[in-house]
């Protein structure tokens, strides 16, 4: 497609993160193309394209199920691709009203060529379409690593930033003046903790200083973009480190400040060994290509902030359903002022921790049924996960794991089995004595 557009008449460079994890040896998760070519040009080139965002638009050109991003030079030091919430968000649920405005909308808003720029009162860039050439574009681009240029005319890599020597170093350095560039795009310091968790680059010392002092002003940052990057830091095969990152640079609790109290308050705690635990096999099965779900993510990250709503009420409330929802309502609305959920995955938290006590106190024959369960696949991952820290009966999820490899007959002779263990006489006092010990280890 590079080719398209040279033999077109136009430059076209691979830039971003594709040059720099090719520069690294990694294989890049996708390419993004810039060229001199307008939307408008570009979409006359490709028969199999789209154009897409409404505070920059670049157009979208589709390989059968790949997708590679063809955007225009620009002349400002807006936001770039990544501020546009993913493809896939929901329409629905998603809080992300910007992209749904119809084109015409915004073309009438267009002064003259087309071209415009917008900013608050606090400098951040609401809107931008300013082209310009490519050695402007560069100014715009976060880090020196992601600011590199590939030339498939004569492969060549054009570096304008120093991008080379600090990938040789293994540096993240910002490009220009820290301070303005957090303030153009606040986001900048959740990729800065993303591409140090992810690359395992040094911060440069004056990329990471104005970090605590601005890290507010993420609040003012629409909360449907706050979940794009959450999902970026957590789903992309690096979470434990991003949790790590986050917590040293003062980030995770602006992002998710229920979350930093509760590790913060419970400092080595089982929760916190769970949270890392469940980061961790998130990780690997991206690196499994397995798919991961922000529901069991979420479930995961806020499992601290719901089992302190649960424990806020009285000891013998907390097996109740109704209580075990309040907790995780609670923790999700705590959570969505500042994170945009979508609402098929806090429904999807919600079902996941209210099928703990039923998982843990399987009753007969019915619990057969929870199998069938939607739900059933991440909430038995969640089980494992606690019985792994103690916070769940081992024997129940040994339970769980046996009846999956069994025949149909033999799953109910195991449910019958298990009714039949809790009538005998010593079943109550071994209940009782489990109760008692769960006031630490609630849900
Ligand atoms: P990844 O490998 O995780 O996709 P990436 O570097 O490709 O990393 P993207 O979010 O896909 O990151 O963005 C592509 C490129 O766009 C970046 O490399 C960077 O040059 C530029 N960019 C993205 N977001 C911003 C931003 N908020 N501010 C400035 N430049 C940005
Ligand atoms: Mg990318």
């Amino acid at each position: 497609m590079l080719y398209r557009l040279r033999d077109a008449g136009y430059q076209a460079f691979l830039v971003g993160g594709c040059v720099r994890d090719l520069l690294l040896g990694v294989p890049p998760k996708d390419f993004d193309v810039v060229t001199n070519a307008l939307p408008e040009e570009i979409k006359k080139l490709f028969r199999n394209c789209r154009l897409v965002g409404r505070r920059f638009r670049l157009a979208h050109v589709y390989f059968g199920r790949e997708i590679v991003e063809v955007a225009t030079f620009r002349a400002s030091s807006a936001p770039l691709q990544s501020e546009e919430p993913l493809p896939d968000a929901d329409p629905e649920d998603g809080e992300a009203p910007e992209i749904d405005e119809p084109l015409a909308t915004e073309l009438e808003e267009d002064s003259g060529n087309g071209e415009e720029r917008v900013l608050d009162e606090h400098g951040r860039i609401l809107r931008d379409n300013v082209y310009g050439t490519i050695d402007e574009d560069v100014w715009r681009r976060d880090f020196t690593a992601n600011a590199l240029y590939y030339n498939i005319a004569d492969f060549s890599v054009w570096d304008y930033v120093g991008g080379v020597e600090d990938i040789a170093a293994r540096r993240l350095r910002l490009i220009g003046d820290p301070e303005t560039r957090y303030r153009e795009d606040p986001v900048r310091m959740l990729r800065a903790a993303r591409f140090e968790a992810k690359l395992g680059f040094t911060v440069d010392e004056a990329t990471a200083e104005p970090i605590p002092r601005l890290k507010g002003l993420l609040a003012a940052v629409p909360a449907a973009r706050l979940f794009d990057e959450t999902l970026k830091l957590f789903l992309t095969g690096h979470g434990a480190r991003s949790l790590e990152v986050l917590r040293r640079r003062g980030l995770l609790e602006t992002l998710l400040p229920t979350v930093a109290a509760y590790l913060d308050a419970h400092p080595g705690s089982l929760v916190e060994k769970l949270v890392m635990q469940g980061l961790r096999n998130t990780d690997s099965r991206v690196l499994e290509g397995k798919p991961v779900t922000p529901t069991f993510l979420f479930a995961v990250l806020l499992y601290g902030p719901i089992a302190q709503a649960i424990e806020s009420a009285p000891p013998e409330r907390w097996h109740e359903q109704a209580t075990i929802l309040d907790a995780c309502d609670r923790a999700i609305r705590e959570a969505q002022v500042h994170i945009a959920i979508p609402r098929r995955f806090t429904l999807g938290v919600r079902e996941m921790i209210a099928l703990q006590p039923r998982l843990e106190h399987p009753r007969g024959r019915r619990a057969l049924r929870l199998l069938e369960h939607p739900r059933f696949r991440a909430a038995y991952d969640l089980l494992l996960l606690r019985a792994e820290q103690g916070l769940a009966p081992a024997e129940m999820a040994q339970w769980w794991t046996r009846i999956q490899e069994v025949s149909a007959e033999e799953r109910v002779r195991m449910a019958d089995e298990l009714a039949g263990q809790k009538s005998r006489p010593e079943a109550p006092r071994k209940r009782r004595r489990r109760r008692r010990r769960r006031p630490s280890n609630p849900t």
